[in-house]
């Protein structure tokens, strides 16, 4: 078997169209994918998930609580490359809609905060750790998600 591209897909707090997308291109591309890409990580497709040792992280959303937080940093660890998948993965936005709202709507919404251990604001993944690759758009742009794999399977030696 040739080598393989291991990868992982995560979300964070976003609205996941772009995993949907994801899966949508698979319509088009899963027999060339599936000899080129390991899935290491990847709650839409499988249950099973290893965090260690993953070439490239596609994360998708905005860093909004503690564990996200914490959750992001181990990915970042465990990653050679990350991608930001998406307008809330890359500008936090429309995810991050809490960081602008007015004092008065801000009070409303304290207890939730506290609650669940949410962050005073959302963040989008560059504050929070090193991204190598952006792909904007709500959801993702295909086209420059599908140059940005490209460019990460000639990187890692796939093609
Ligand atoms: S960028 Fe748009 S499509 Fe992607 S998670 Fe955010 S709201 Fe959803």
């Amino acid at each position: 078997m040739g080598k393989k591209l291991k990868v992982a897909w995560v979300t964070f707090a976003c609205c996941e169209d772009s995993s949907i997308l994801f899966l949508e291109l698979m319509n088009d591309h899963f027999f060339e994918w599936k000899d080129k890409l390991d899935f290491k990580v990847c709650r839409i497709l499988q249950k099973f998930h290893k965090l260690e040792d993953i070439d490239v992280a596609f994360i998708e959303g905005a860093i909004a609580t503690k564990e996200d937080d914490h959750k992001v940093k181990q990915i970042r660890k465990a990653s050679k490359k990350v991608v930001a998948i998406g307008a809330c993965a890359c500008t936090g936005m429309p995810s991050a809609q809490r960081n602008v709202f007015d004092d008065a709507t801000k009070q409303e919404i304290v207890e939730v905060i506290n609650r669940f251990g949410h962050l005073p604001k959302v963040q989008p993944l560059k504050e929070v750790i090193k991204v190598d690759y952006e792909v904007p758009g709500c959801p993702m742009d295909e086209k420059i998600f599908l140059q940005v794999l490209q460019a990460c399977l000639k990187e890692f030696g796939i093609e």
